[in-house]
């Protein structure tokens, strides 16, 4: 055993992940239909007018405005339909005094009408013949040729993340695929002579590895691509094997052999390996026999082994390190204000992240222990309780930070 001689508090932690964390600078092309959550890495500019055409904002009648002066409900105005226009199609008369067309909203404003007066303000006379019962100034109901996006227009900057609204207007230009920063490839693997992958027999003294899909889903879910490893087995030279078989990655998550016990060879691993030491060991629970160090230029992590641990520290820590990575902005989690319904007990020095579960407004403790999974599963989120506060008693008003 080689008891850690120093945590860092989780804050210090905090600022050395944000510093190690390097956006990714890798590009791709991907297609419009799968740029969803990408993030663009360059600015795209239009080559075309949106809309491409002057067009009808309303459904009713393409007119020249000089026409409808005067007009009323009690003094309506005669005009001759000469046309109809709907979308898709091309007008093929000419507005000229006295005639109108009749319009679809989205459909090309024939020559010469130069307003639309919608069909509200209009009845029909006869089959070739509509009443104006209203006056209608010039430009109204029409969507001016480029009025959304002219030539030139930036529909993306490098850097945007391309939510929904940013790849309509990709699709509006008519772009069919754009370049964006590759996503972060994230190598998760579990270590542990006990850990065996689920669907396999469980033999005596074995479990189920559970930090490889607790781990793969937060990464996924932040913009990271996963490769998934074989639980390795605990000795140096499975664990360089396993190493080397992550070339590809940009970011190294181990977990298990984290702490400082004999058989946690993470640290060994990394020395051997000539890697520089960020942070080992933090002031928080749970979470604390935590690694963070860089092994041949990439970020290493040694995640804690407990299943509740490593997925509380990865919620904690490696979220905002994946969005960095991925150039994703700041995660902000939801908080609610509830009150706690039992006290609770809190180990001096130590930054806790206590899971709570919600019934309505009172927050109950959920936390079992550091092993046990379902401190998390059936908790909604958790409260914070920083290293000099000792107690929060029942009836207090609690921050809940929800998973
Ligand atoms: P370690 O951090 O390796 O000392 O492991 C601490 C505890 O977590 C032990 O009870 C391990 O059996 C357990 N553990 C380690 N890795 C995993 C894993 N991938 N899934 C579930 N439990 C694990
Ligand atoms: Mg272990």
């Amino acid at each position: 055993m080689r008891p850690f001689a120093s945590t860092i508090p989780i804050e210090d932690a905090r600022a050395l992940l944000q510093a190690g964390a390097h956006p990714i600078a890798r590009r791709e092309m991907v297609r419009l239909d799968e740029a969803a959550g990408r993030v663009a890495a360059a600015d795209l500019a239009s080559t075309i007018f949106v809309p491409p055409f002057a067009r009808s904002a309303m459904d009713g009648y393409a007119v020249m405005a000089e026409d409808t002066r005067g007009a009323s409900r009690e003094r309506p105005v005669h005009l001759h339909i000469v046309d109809k226009v709907y979308t898709g199609s091309v007008p093929t008369k000419t507005i000229a005094r006295g005639t109108c067309a009749q319009i679809a909203t989205g459909a090309p404003l024939p020559d010469g009408a130069n307003t639309v007066v919608m069909v509200e303000d209009t009845a029909i006379v006869d089959h070739d013949h509509v009443a104006i019962r209203a006056e209608v100034a010039a430009a109204h109901n029409i969507g001016r040729k480029g009025a959304d996006i002219t030539p030139g227009t930036l529909v993306v900057r490098r850097g945007d993340l391309l939510n929904p609204s940013r790849l309509g207007a990709v699709a509006a230009i008519g772009c069919s695929e754009l370049e964006v920063f590759a996503k972060p490839r994230v190598a998760i693997l579990s270590t542990g002579n006990e850990v065996i992958t689920p669907g396999t027999p469980l033999a005596p003294g074995q479990i189920f590895d559970v930090n490889r899909y607790t781990l793969s889903a937060v990464a996924t879910a932040h913009g990271c691509v996963v490769e998934m490893h074989a639980p390795a087995r605990d000795t140096l030279h499975d664990l360089h094997a396993a190493l080397d078989a992550c070339a590809s990655a940009d970011i190294l998550i181990f977990s298990g052999g984290s702490s400082v016990g004999d058989r946690d060879l993470l640290i060994d691993l990394v020395a051997a390996r000539g890697g520089q030491v960020i942070f080992h060991g933090v002031a928080i629970k749970p979470g604390k026999p935590t690694l963070f160090a860089l092994v041949d230029g990439r970020p290493f992590f040694g995640m804690p082994g407990n299943p509740t641990s490593c997925l509380s520290n990865a919620y904690i820590m490696l979220v905002p390190f994946f969005r960095a990575s991925a150039r994703l902005p700041i995660y902000a989690p939801r908080t609610v204000s509830a009150t706690l319904g039992r006290r609770i007990v809190s180990q001096a020095g130590r930054h806790q992240f206590y899971t709570v579960r919600l019934h309505g407004e009172v927050a109950l403790p959920a936390f079992k222990g550091s092993g046990d999974i379902t401190s998390l599963s059936q908790a909604d989120g958790y409260i914070e309780i920083p290293s000099d506060q000792h107690i929060v008693e029942e009836g207090a008003t609690v921050d809940v930070t929800l998973f």
